[in-house]
């Protein structure tokens, strides 16, 4: 067995192998003192996810090191888990995917294409460069925009894409992260928990403190004078009682609640309506900030979708910038600029 590579790619079968190979499972990994080092290196991993989204790598000298390296995988999960916070899981599973990614630069396309099948990507090397189903190729790379990934644009020989090897690396990198995305959460058992309860606390820290940087209000409260002057408009419409269109109305409550509001405070917004319908705007708003599904809710559109929509009403010499191609970056400039101002 390549120990390296199982260490480098620890979601590999043979990474699991080896771990069982030495006697390592789960429980010792949480408790024992022989497991500190992957657990240090574990916590590193989902650290350097919210700090730095990517994952660090580590000098893999020796057998111990590479055990310690593969261990360090599972417990990352477990504490990404035990939050189960949507964003922390999206984030973890970019920064292990870019690592991935990283790492097979310097690999062979014998190494790439090993990987690439252990994914459950239909994949080869053949001495002449890597090759990808077509199938798997639309599966990943979709949501990668540019024009250059259309399959129309590439090189496909029986039902294969032929791929530059960067390019082929960056498809895995997709196929990593959508697979750590759909494995969890975890069940993680109690007695794990309360075993690992200062590294979870660490990391609930870290995580709040990373989205208030991330957060348009930076984490302060909201405050709708620096709303931009779409989403200004839309809720004067609202508040005379105009009826909306759905893009209207998708754009103000997605755009709300990205800045911080619940459903409830949103709802509040929309009561002052002269035609206001609670049961139906509630269920309305509950669709669009996902609180009816149990997920994180919809994204707001940005500028170029609410120009298409014909929904960009009033815009200013802000919006007129050049950095300029989203609502919640108004935001974000009105309330910094206000901020340093005062
Ligand atoms: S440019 Fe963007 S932020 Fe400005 S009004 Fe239009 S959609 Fe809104």
């Amino acid at each position: 067995m390549d120990t390296v590579r199982a260490a480098r790619y620890p979601f590999l079968r043979d990474s699991a192998k080896l771990a069982e190979d030495n006697g390592a499972d789960v429980e010792s990994l949480v408790s024992s003192e022989s497991y500190a080092q992957a657990r240090s290196r574990g916590l590193e991993r989902v650290l350097d996810a919210l700090e730095n989204s990517e994952v660090s790598y580590r000098p893999l000298m020796s057998d111990f090191d590479r055990l310690m390296e593969i261990m360090s995988y599972p417990y990352a999960r477990i504490i990404v888990s035990c939050i189960n916070d949507r964003f922390l899981t999206k984030r973890y599973a970019l920064a292990e995917s870019v690592r991935m990614n990283k790492l097979l630069g310097s690999d062979e396309d014998k190494t790439v294409a090993f990987v690439a099948n252990e994914l459950g990507v239909n994949a080869s090397a053949d001495g002449n460069g890597l090759r990808m189903h077509f199938g798997d190729y639309l599966r990943f790379s979709t949501r990668i925009k540019s024009p250059e990934w259309k399959l129309i644009n590439t090189e496909v020989h029986d039902g294969y894409v032929v791929l530059a090897k960067e390019k082929f690396d960056r498809v895995l990198q997709n196929a990593l992260q959508d697979r750590i995305e759909s494995e969890l959460p975890l069940s993680v058992p109690e007695a794990f928990i309360s075993s690992m309860r200062s590294d979870i606390d660490h990391i609930s820290v870290i995580l709040s403190e990373t989205k208030s940087r991330y957060s348009p209000t930076g984490g302060g409260p909201i405050d709708l004078d620096f709303m931009p002057p779409c989403m200004k408009a839309i809720l004067s419409q609202a508040h005379n009682g105009m009826n909306l269109p759905h893009s209207a109305r998708f754009a103000l409550v997605s755009f709300l609640h990205a800045l911080g509001m619940d459903s409830t405070q949103i709802l509040a917004l929309f009561a002052e309506s002269p035609d206001f319908d609670e049961s139906k705007s509630s269920y309305q708003i509950r669709h669009i900030t996902g609180e009816l599904s149990g997920t994180e809710g919809y994204t707001p559109p940005e500028c170029s979708t609410m120009k298409t929509n014909g929904i960009c009403f009033n815009d200013d010499n802000l919006c007129r910038s050049e950095h300029m191609n989203h609502p919640l970056t108004y935001y974000r400039v009105k309330s910094g600029t206000s901020r340093r101002q005062g």
